[in-house]
């Protein structure tokens, strides 16, 4: 069984406040945000981290850059500027075993992650 929670975000078993999707990513609020905008991009796919990608989903790597682009300026946060932010394992401070971009931004960022 499949029990990661991003999984089930993608198959709409858990609910989220989405604010992009199409058939290969989705966006949705970060649940415990840390900036006025935090919202994370993953993949409909599973893949356990960024170091699970390989050259293979090159195009998938390059759309969920370009998703993160959308999201920011969809939020307004193009502008001032903003952050995109991957954790990658136990000292990347990974926690959901699902690969995400966070984006960050609606507020001065700095340090780690801001
Ligand atoms: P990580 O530390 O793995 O890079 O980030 C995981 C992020 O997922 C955290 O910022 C956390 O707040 C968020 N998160 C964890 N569970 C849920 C959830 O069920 N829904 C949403 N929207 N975000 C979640
Ligand atoms: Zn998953």
């Amino acid at each position: 069984m499949n029990d990661c929670i991003f999984c089930k975000i993608a198959a709409g078993e858990i609910p989220c406040t989405s604010v992009f999707e199409d058939e290969r990513a989705l966006a949705f609020r970060d649940i415990n945000p840390q900036a006025p905008v935090h919202v994370l991009v993953i993949p409909r796919k599973h893949y356990k981290n960024l170091t699970a990608l390989d050259a293979s989903d090159h195009d998938l790597m390059r759309h969920l850059l370009h998703v993160a682009n959308v999201v920011a300026i969809e939020e307004g946060i193009a502008m001032d500027g903003y952050r995109v932010a991957v954790n990658c394992g136990l000292q990347g401070g990974q926690v959901v075993q699902h690969v995400h971009f966070h984006v960050l931004g609606g507020r001065q960022l700095s340090g780690e992650l801001g």
